[in-house]
């Protein structure tokens, strides 16, 4: 480790103590931008990283609510403001019980790079609260997301600060969010992205950030000139991500075995075709149910218990050939890491936000695999929401198929920008080097441009 990023990591541990997930997110960025930082003095001299590591704006708040039994709840808001050098603040919100301020800096520090890197005028930004609304009624769930508004609202705007969904936040939940915006300001405006189709929703936004990491796959198989056709994948989670995810693997011809909730996970030998997918949305999306009803209603799965405190995760312990992280954060350990090596996996795809661990890539990075990182690989999601808010901009809607090219293409831009810029520093085939430095230097050239704000 260089002495710069050793002391630059000393201090941001001193100055943010208790915030693991958002150290492990500076120190894997900072490690590549070492490599920008010897070509590029005027970076250091205007201490561009010091700066883009300290939010612009924390905002913290007190969110209480009435649940169905009369009983007063509080929860924690938060939004984080990050980085607004290239456009509007964008990035989800987060509503789990595990969320903190330390996860939702992580989440916002990799947003400014993500964002960035789709070609969209986006700065980065992330929110959330402590909020479960597992096992919510639907009334206890729209009286949260009101009061969370109720404080929301005066800090966002179309030019300002535009979020959008992220694990526990899906289109009920914009929705209500929505309602209560609209209300309080008395305007019709795209201040949300995820939005309905009737009232300013964009075709293809539920499936982009999922779509997204397969086409990500893609184009990093199709530098060894091979397709997805026949691969075998491993995908976890069974929210959001990971269902369309398995959407675009079947239609590209590949072969999916595993999908996981946070009690554990199916294993599919036949494969999960479009049927059973259909039945994991309705489980998923409307009745809110366990995965584990997967394996009661066939045959030809099994059902394991995931146990949180294990030293590995059995789902990325089977034989495979490309594997996509889309639960949560750190849910890709060393031994896990391993493990997909061990077991043939050579594409790795990341839908969900730092899923693999520094043991976990370093791995990655040694066997010279074809290592997506999620900044690069999940920025679909975000890129949709940025032509959600063109769309919304113009009064005017695209077809499926116009969103689903322009996906498609931004995907292709990010793909050619990681590998482009990897090749230019030194470290073909790097794509985390690629996508930390190409998402880096439009920003802090943009904010050298601004003057020291
Ligand atoms: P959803 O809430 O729709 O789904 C999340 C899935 O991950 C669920 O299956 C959930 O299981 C599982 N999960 C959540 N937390 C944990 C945990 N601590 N341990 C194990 N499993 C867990 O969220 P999304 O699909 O939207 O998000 C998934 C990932 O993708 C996140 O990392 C998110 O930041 C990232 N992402 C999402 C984008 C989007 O557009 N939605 C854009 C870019 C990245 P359970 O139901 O049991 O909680």
């Amino acid at each position: 480790m260089s002495d710069f990023v050793k002391d630059l990591m000393a201090q941001v541990k001193a100055k943010n103590p208790s915030e693991p997930e958002f150290h492990q997110a500076v120190f894997e960025v900072v490690s590549s931008l070492v490599l920008v930082l010897e070509r590029h003095p005027e970076y250091r001299k205007e201490k561009i990283l010091e700066r883009i590591i300290e939010p612009e704006r924390v905002l913290m708040f007190r969110v209480p609510w009435v649940d169905d039994q009369g009983e007063v709840q509080i929860n924690r808001g938060f939004r984080i403001e990050m980085n607004s050098a290239i456009g509007p603040y964008k990035g989800g919100l987060r509503f789990h019980p595990s969320v903190n301020l330390g996860i939702l800096k992580f989440l916002a520090f990799e947003q400014v790079f993500k964002n960035s890197l789709t070609t969209l005028p986006m700065g980065g930004g992330k929110g959330g609260s402590d909020f479960d609304p597992k096992g919510k009624s639907d009334g206890e769930v729209m009286r949260f997301c009101q009061s969370f508004m109720n404080e929301l609202f005066r800090h966002i705007g179309s030019n300002t600060d535009v979020p959008a969904g992220d694990i526990g936040v899906g289109g009920r939940e914009i929705g209500f969010l929505f309602g209560q915006y609209k209300k309080l300001r008395n305007e019709f405006t795209g201040v949300l992205t995820g939005k309905g189709l009737n009232w300013g929703g964009s075709l293809i936004r539920p499936e982009a950030t999922g779509y997204g990491a397969v086409y990500f796959a893609a184009e990093m198989l199709g530098t060894r000139k091979q397709t997805l056709e026949g691969k075998k994948c491993l995908v976890s989670g069974s929210g959001n991500v990971a269902q369309y995810t398995v959407e675009k693997i079947l239609q590209l011809g590949g072969k999916v075995l595993t999908l996981s909730d946070s009690n554990g996970y199916i294993y599919d030998e036949a494969g999960i075709d479009a049927e059973k997918l259909k039945f994991v949305m309705d489980l998923k999306n409307v009745r809110r149910g366990r995965i584990k009803d997967y394996a009661d209603k066939f045959k030809s799965a099994v059902y394991k218990q995931i146990d949180p405190s294990a030293d590995h995760n059995p789902l990325w312990d089977h034989k495979a050939d490309c594997a996509f992280p889309s639960a949560t954060q750190n849910e890709v350990n060393g031994k896990d890491a391993a493990n997909l090596l061990k077991n043939g996996v050579y594409v790795v795809s990341e839908g969900a936000n730092m899923p693999s661990s520094i043991e976990a890539i370093n791995q990655f990075i040694d066997a010279k695999i074809l290592y997506g990182p999620g900044k690069a690989a999940n920025a679909g999601g975000v890129a949709t929401s940025g032509l959600e808010m063109a769309q919304n901009s113009m009064r005017y809607s695209w077809t499926r198929e116009e969103v689903d090219n322009r996906l498609h293409l931004i995907m292709k831009s990010i793909h050619k920008t990681c590998v482009d810029t990897a090749e230019k520093y030194g470290t073909p085939g790097n794509y985390v080097n690629g996508a930390n430095i190409g998402g880096f230097v439009k920003v802090a050239d943009a904010m050298l441009d601004q003057g020291i704000v």
